[in-house]
């Protein structure tokens, strides 16, 4: 793409960043943009409608704009991949493999219910934090994805399904706090240009010294999700190599001062592996320290990996795990993965393996 293309693009914290593709830019943008290329303002807004509404791959499809503008303009980039993959679970779970321009291939997920489509996206190829669970964390990091390639998933399931997307979870591979200006300026985007509600924004991540701090000050309407997944420090280090330079006690402080500052609730995701950190012991100690805490737990049943040999806990120690927590006064639900007949349950995003197949 050439320079007199690029847009100027809004991003939190690094104002500055050129993005040569016009997914992820606000209508200011666009309409900037246009205007640069000797176009009619109004063009922006068309261009904008264009690309988040109708799901404009190439300026070429945009039948609205004059005819021999948009063919010579063939350089310009939207930014979106193409589906590699599709698989469908019997529950309508429908798990992609989406190619991007350079050649990498990201997972995203779509779980419809009756009155809801939840987009369970990517935001690396890879990922870096290598735990020990976790299918993505086995197959090492490539590179952060940029903000419009986590927009376009989105997009692509809204398109693909025919149905406007109501919740986005950021639990696909990567780790979002890794990735902070690409994640915030997506969710600005998502929440802005494609009209999800923050609220429906569900960010997750296993914690990163010093960055929930950082983003308490975007004072985000997004809910944060905190994968703790043990009740003690030995234990985490143990399922989270990370967690080796990051105390738990600091992980919680951290989350604390989270809610205190964005008066938000937060919620802890406990993965229950069977007679490791299922123990009632475990469930006392974990009462122990969420005291008090307004916060919420989600406790995610392991979906078992070829790599690991973790054991899936029955539903008789899930739910006296859950009954100690409730007994105590501590928000509980479980969340039973959808997906698993596609490897799309949460931890069993890894591209290669179904590409393999
Ligand atoms: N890096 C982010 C997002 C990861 S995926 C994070 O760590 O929160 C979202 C959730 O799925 C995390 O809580 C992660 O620990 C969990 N997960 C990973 N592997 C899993 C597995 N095999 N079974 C169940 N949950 C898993």
């Amino acid at each position: 793409m050439t320079a007199s293309s690029s847009v100027q693009t809004r991003s939190p914290a690094t104002p500055s960043r050129p993005i040569p593709p016009l997914l992820g830019a606000s209508l200011e943008e666009l309409t900037a943009w246009v205007q640069q290329q000797q176009q009619p303002a109004y063009r922006g807004k068309q261009l904008h409608q264009w690309i988040y509404q109708h799901g404009a791959r190439s300026l070429s499809e945009i039948t609205v704009f004059p005819k021999p503008w948009r063919l010579d303009r063939s350089d310009v980039e939207i930014g979106r991949s193409t589906i590699h993959h599709r698989s469908v679970a019997p529950d309508g779970t429908t798990k992609y493999l989406l190619r991007l321009a350079d050649g990498q291939i990201v997972e995203t997920v779509g779980i419809p219910s009756s009155d809801r489509l939840t987009v369970c996206v990517s935001s690396q190829v890879g990922c870096p934090m290598a735990c020990d669970f976790c299918a993505t964390g086995k197959g090492g990091f490539t590179r952060n994805l940029e903000r419009h390639e986590i927009v376009d998933q989105v997009l692509t399931v809204q398109q693909d399904f025919d149905r406007r997307v109501s919740h986005i979870v950021l639990m696909g591979m990567g780790e979002p706090l890794l990735n902070l200006d690409n994640v915030l300026g997506a969710i600005a985007c998502l929440n802005q240009d494609v009209g999800i509600a923050a609220r429906s924004i569900t960010l997750s991540t296993v914690g990163i010294p010093g960055r929930i701090r950082q983003l308490a000050r975007f004072q985000l309407q997004s809910t944060l999700a905190v994968s703790l997944h043990a009740s003690n420090q030995a234990l985490r280090e143990k399922l989270i190599p990370s967690a080796q330079h990051y105390p738990l006690e600091a992980l919680l402080e951290e989350c604390r001062d989270y809610v205190k500052q964005t008066r938000r609730r937060l919620t802890f995701e406990y993965l229950l592996l069977a007679k490791l950190n299922d123990l009632p012991g475990h469930a006392e100690e974990l009462a122990r320290h969420l005291r008090g805490f307004q916060s919420h737990v989600n406790l995610i049943p392991y979906n078992p990996i070829s790599e690991v040999d973790y054991q899936r806990p029955g539903g008789d120690r899930i739910e006296a795990f859950a009954n100690i927590l409730r007994q105590r006064h501590i928000a509980v639900s479980i969340r039973y993965s959808r997906g698993l007949a596609v490897d799309a349950a949460c931890g069993q995003l890894r591209a290669s393996e179904l590409s393999n197949k």
